[in-house]
């Protein structure tokens, strides 16, 4: 077992969570790369090893509470430490609210809500044995502050993450756990890149329209932010001493500000 400072990224094999994986292996942390996606989440930590960086890949769905404890489990018996965690795995189902499937809003709350609690609970048990703390970020959205039509469940989910950040910070401070919510506006990811069309079909407007009118209407400056953004702003918290406990931090343009 080596001993290093470790953080488990879940939804890492892509989009914002692969970037955030990619940074913290360039800090010098051992990075567990989470996802349900398991050869994209190997390719990730074989081409950060090839760099000379410390990475495993771990199947996890972030819904099923067997293997999210054997994935921390694994982080532990590689790095012997959990000291950063990011709860970021997601997806978006985009309906109108009258024709929304309680199949799809049941998804849609297996993996924000469901997940988001068994990821955050099993980082809160290790960081807390180990008496040394640690780090929960969440990744919540410029949607855990607004409405958006056809986005009723996302709403609700991104709403309560920030919540169980603020109710994590609370109990965890006496053992060293502080908690985040990193908050985004849109970012050009897969996960937004396949919203544009579904997005254009539900509306019946054109994708141009979607991304101008709807994606970014809003902001100060019609600027996507980027996964980029978030990553850097992961390594600012990853060495916060509390100050920031609790907080959400809105990444957004300007598009809901305090
Ligand atoms: P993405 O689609 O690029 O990546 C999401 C990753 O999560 C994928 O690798 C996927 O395999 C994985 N995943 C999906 N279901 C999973 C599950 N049950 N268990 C484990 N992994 C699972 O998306 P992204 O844009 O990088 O989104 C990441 C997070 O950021 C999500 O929580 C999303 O809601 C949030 N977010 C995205 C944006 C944006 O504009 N892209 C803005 C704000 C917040």
């Amino acid at each position: 077992m080596m001993t290093m400072k470790s953080a488990l990224i879940t939804g890492a094999a892509s989009g914002i969570g692969k970037a955030c994986a990619e940074r913290m292996a360039q800090e010098g942390y051992g990075v567990v790369v989470a996802d349900v996606n398991l050869p994209a989440a190997e390719e990730l930590a074989a081409k950060l090893a090839a760099e000379g960086l410390s990475a495993i890949a771990v199947h996890m769905d972030v819904a099923d509470e067997q293997e999210v404890e054997a994935g921390f489990d694994k982080m532990m018996e590689t790095y012997g430490s959990c000291d950063l965690v990011m709860s970021n795995a997601g997806v978006q189902i985009v309906h109108p609210f009258e024709e929304y499937p309680f199949a799809d809003w049941r998804k849609m709350m297996a993996i924000h809500a469901d997940g988001a609690f068994l990821v955050s609970r099993a980082a809160y048990r290790r960081m807390k044995a180990s008496g040394k703390g640690g780090r929960i970020v969440f990744t919540g959205s410029v949607q855990s502050f607004v409405g958006s039509k056809l986005k009723e469940p996302y709403n609700f989910a991104k709403h309560g993450v920030a919540g169980l950040a603020k109710a994590i910070a609370r109990e965890g401070a006496e053992y060293g756990i502080y908690t985040y919510t990193i908050c985004p506006s849109f970012i050009k990811t897969p996960l937004v890149e396949k919203q544009i069309p579904e997005q254009a079909a539900s509306l019946g407007i054109t994708e141009e329209e979607v991304v101008k009118n709807i994606m970014l209407r809003d902001t100060v400056d019609g600027v996507f932010t980027t996964v980029e953004d978030v990553a850097n702003t992961l390594v600012f918290l990853s060495k916060d001493q509390g100050a920031l406990t609790g907080q959400s931090l809105r990444l957004t343009h300007g598009w809901a500000m305090m």
